[in-house]
């Protein structure tokens, strides 16, 4: 019997915990268990980061449909959210970016017998010659560019791109060649990542990700395995306690690169999440 639910839209979110750890997509998706506090040391400093992280966003929606500079919240003098909102200013990320331009835009489409959904910070387009997606990251290091490239997110907001992105284009699909995204970090304003798409590329997602919904649609009423990584995937993870995986939360300042940029992944996925919960 197939347990995923025939309405159930897959996000980036829930594939990239599918891929972490599929007992992790199993609780907190199918079986709706709660999702507690991000689990990591200390937790007023991880708190505070997401929350800044949350405002950020927040702010730059506002300001990108018009809100002038000066009606905006008031940030604190000396935080985090201050400094990364004067890069913002100062870096104009926008500059050069096609005039057309769609924020926190939600696109949807079928594919695999399921629906695939992403919500995007930024789309700017060109009809029928360029398409740019621009993400926000108030991650606290420059998240490495392999990583980056590997992460569902990268992956599925692209190919999604192509797949339903008729609506932006005049109703022609949107070429793989003609897209890039940007990441931009509002920590390190002048080292944005660029991702030019490929037609390769793109039969490569839609490869990796028919695969992916198959595997999870085919597992039935099988319980889905906890992920054999448990250094990196359950230091971090809301579930340790439910999966008995350690009593102690790892302290995110003290973690290697690779965990550090898992930790700020989920940070990241937080504040995806604002919108996909909605879903
Ligand atoms: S604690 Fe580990 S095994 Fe359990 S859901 Fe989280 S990542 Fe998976």
């Amino acid at each position: 019997m197939p347990r995923i639910p025939e309405n159930f839209q897959f996000s980036q979110s829930s594939l990239q915990d599918y891929l972490d750890c599929p007992r992790r997509f199993e609780l907190r998706y199918l079986l709706k268990q709660e999702w507690p506090a991000l689990q990591s040391e200390p937790v007023l400093e991880l708190e505070s980061h997401m929350e800044q992280g949350k405002q950020f966003h927040r702010i730059v929606q506002q300001h990108l449909i018009g809100i002038p500079e000066e009606q905006l919240s008031t940030l604190s003098k000396g935080s985090a959210l201050q400094r990364w909102w004067d890069n913002y200013l100062s870096a104009n990320p926008l500059e050069g970016l096609p005039q057309k331009q769609y924020f926190e835009y939600r696109l949807t489409a079928p594919f695999g017998g399921y629906r695939i959904v992403a919500q995007y910070d930024l789309i700017a387009i060109s009809p029928g010659e360029r398409a740019v997606i621009l993400d926000w990251k108030t991650s606290q290091k420059r998240t490495r560019s392999e990583f980056l490239k590997s992460r569902m997110q990268t992956r599925l907001y692209l190919f999604l791109l192509v797949l339903g992105g008729q609506e932006l284009n005049q109703g022609n699909e949107i070429l793989p060649n003609q897209i890039e995204m940007i990441y931009w970090f509002a920590g390190y304003p002048a080292e944005p990542e660029f991702i030019r798409y490929t037609q390769f590329k793109f039969e490569a997602d839609r490869d990796f990700l028919f695969q992916t919904l198959r595997e999870i649609a085919n597992r039935g009423d099988e319980e889905f395995p906890k992920t054999m990584e448990v250094d990196r995937h359950c230091k971090y993870c809301r579930y340790r306690s439910l999966c008995k995986t350690g009593k102690d939360a790892g302290d995110w300042r003290q973690s290697e690169s690779g965990e550090l940029e898992e930790i700020e992944s989920l940070v990241e996925l937080d504040i995806d999440q604002i919108s996909e919960i909605e879903i």
